[in-house]
């Protein structure tokens, strides 16, 4: 069940302030709070998705479409399209942990200033 309190949803409803990169209809970037890189932003959906597989699963088509033009867009306008990672927790996994409930992927890059795993902590 989809918690609607959680950090990101605040976010999309403009009910928590943040540092947007792009917006398109369905999807938006904005900066990391706890950067673990020079460059460390996160794209999210609008709607109401609890982890990547959920959008997977049940977002529509343009929703998808909205979602990865956001991330080409949002790479590009951070000028890191040719070398950064990618990186979507999904619950618990086996290094790292989803701590906000709400589908977003990471694009980190550049000089590193903390490890992820220790941000996850
Ligand atoms: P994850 O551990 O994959 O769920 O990543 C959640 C990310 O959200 C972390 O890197 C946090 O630093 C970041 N975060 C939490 N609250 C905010 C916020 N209000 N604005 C921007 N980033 C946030």
């Amino acid at each position: 069940m989809y918690d609607k309190n959680n950090v990101f949803a605040k976010i999309v409803r403009g009910e928590i302030p943040t540092n947007k990169i792009c917006e398109n209809a369905y999807a938006l970037s904005f900066y990391d709070v706890n950067p673990v890189a020079k460059t460390h932003v996160l794209i999210i959906p609008k709607g109401e998705y609890e982890n990547m597989f959920d959008f997977l699963h049940n977002a529509s088509t343009d929703e998808h479409a909205a979602f990865w033009d956001c991330v080409k867009d949002t790479a590009h306008k951070m000028k890191c399209d040719d070398a950064c990672n990618l990186i979507a927790n999904v619950g618990r996994g086996t290094f790292f942990y989803q701590s906000v409930p709400h589908f977003h992927l990471h694009i980190i890059a550049g000089e590193k200033l903390q490890d992820f795993a220790d941000m996850a902590q």
